[in-house]
């Protein structure tokens, strides 16, 4: 290398983004508001791992499915083990609830999981390469009830994050008996139309009929316009349990769409499938989907205990959130100025906007050597007491550090140099008051603490 020559940056893999720590507050509130809700419905948290067995996928979700055909991080690992990147959380999640006998005290579980999915898809605004989803299963309920239940507490989780104006569309498939009789009459339809379809839905129509639905061709969409729809071909049972589904959820006043053409992505759905949909992401209108996915855990080699699910992808609920509260946020600044900072927030579509970050309650700003040591010694007290604390570590000038504090917006300074540190003595300003008192250092975190709870008070 020359001398001098600089080295050369490695930027993350395509499509793969970093959560910046001025973002990081939009996910935090996401995920603290989808456990507080899951929580409160029943459900427990489950992690697995992101690398599972590639078997696991093309079982579970379909051999000729995009996701496992085109779309999933697949390799060998050195030991020649076929892996694979989870593309979704369901199959790990049924994985794991009959590897663990998850079932053995009774089949019902509702459970949870929130974390990074893979999928090698081309980016784009809302679509990634690793994206997150707040992911929930229940197993052991077969009736309508639930499914209802579920979709309510999916628009239930949107209102808590502050989102509205989102549309519940819901559809059924069927079960595998009615769905065997309307491939046929599918399979016809497609073939009647000769090759007009896309190369892909040439391909669907011979492995997969159904996923012709899930094409992107503008063309294709076209000419299944006047395809046969799955919901005028389904038995009585279906039937039932579909106007069942439906009249749970207007008893819960939940507001829902029926759109006969959500067929979903993965093989795995039977019956009640739905989608949470926007106007306002372009193409990318998908906040999250799910559905029944009955045989499943005994595909897998678990019980036969039915099963359904939802996934809402955390980017696009995030990008939205931040579109929507853009006004909100702007004017919230106008007036927040003189109480706290505001910290600058990316949202990932380029758009700047601010929200008010986490001031700490108090700001050591000390000055000197040994007081600088004591003011370390101190705030780690104050954090350790509970109390938001933050100082300056590198000794700059009391100025910089009093703007540092202001910027901070921190509630509360305290100062103190040499003299002070000699006298045992520490001044307390006001940042909001723009007051100065003196407090004794010796029993300051007591003081500090009683000054918390009078300002909580208040
Ligand atoms: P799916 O499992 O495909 O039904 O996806 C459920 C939700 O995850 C979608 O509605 C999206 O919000 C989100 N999602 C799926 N794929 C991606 C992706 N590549 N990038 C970002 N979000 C995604």
């Amino acid at each position: 290398m020359v001398i001098g020559e600089k080295m050369e940056s490695i930027q993350a893999v395509r499509g793969m983004n970093d959560i910046l720590p001025d973002e990081a507050g939009w996910w935090q509130k996401v995920e603290n508001a989808a456990r507080e809700v899951l929580g409160n419905f029943g459900y427990r948290e489950i992690r697995t791992p992101v690398l599972e067995k590639l078997e696991l996928f093309a079982r579970s979700i379909g051999e000729s499915t995009d996701i496992v055909e085109k779309e999933m991080y697949a390799f060998e690992d050195r030991n020649g083990e076929r892996l694979a990147l989870r593309p979704e959380a369901t199959a790990s999640i049924v994985r794991s609830y009959v590897q663990h006998s998850l079932y053995t005290d009774s089949a019902l579980q509702k459970l949870y999981e929130i974390g990074p999915m893979f999928r090698h898809e081309r980016p784009q605004k809302g679509r990634y390469r690793q994206f997150h989803q707040i992911d929930a299963e229940v197993f052991g309920i077969d009736g309508p009830m639930i499914d209802a239940e579920m979709m309510h507490m999916l628009s239930l989780l949107m209102d808590r994050i502050g989102l509205s104006g989102l549309i519940l569309n819901i559809n059924t498939l069927g079960c595998p008996e009615c769905r065997q009789t309307y491939r046929e009459i599918l399979k016809d339809f497609l073939t009647a139309k000769g090759d007009q379809f896309c190369p892909d839905c040439l391909r669907r129509r011979e492995t997969n009929p159904l996923r012709v639905f899930d094409c992107k061709v503008e063309r294709c969409g076209a000419l299944l316009e006047s395809a046969p729809l799955l919901i005028d071909y389904i038995c009585e049972d279906c039937r039932a349990h579909f106007e069942a589904v439906k009249d749970y959820l207007e008893k819960l006043g939940t507001r829902y769409e029926v759109n006969p053409r959500i067929v979903r992505g993965l093989d795995y759905y039977m019956r009640t499938t739905f989608e949470v949909i926007t106007d306002r992401l372009g193409a990318q209108n998908a906040i999250g989907g799910g559905g029944r996915y009955d045989g499943l855990v005994r595909d897998l080699g678990g019980p036969d205990v039915p099963a359904i699910g939802f996934a809402i992808g955390m980017e696009r609920l995030i990008m939205l959130l931040q579109q929507e509260h853009r006004e909100q946020v702007r004017a919230l600044q106008a007036n927040v100025t003189e109480q706290s900072s505001t910290s600058q927030v990316n949202v990932p579509d380029g758009v700047k906007i601010t929200e008010p970050s986490r001031a700490p309650f108090v700001f050591i700003a000390s000055l000197g050597e040994q007081p600088r040591a004591s003011a370390f010694e101190l705030v780690q007290q104050l954090r350790g007491r509970g109390l938001e604390a933050e100082m300056d570590y590198e000794g700059r000038s009391l100025k910089s550090q009093m703007r540092r504090a202001d910027k901070s917006g921190a509630r509360y300074v305290l100062i103190f140099g040499e003299d002070e540190l000699m006298r045992r003595q520490i001044q307390l300003r006001d940042m909001r008051t723009k007051t100065q008192r003196v407090l004794p250092l010796d029993d300051l975190v007591e003081s500090m603490l009683r000054i918390d709870s009078e300002t909580t008070e208040r």
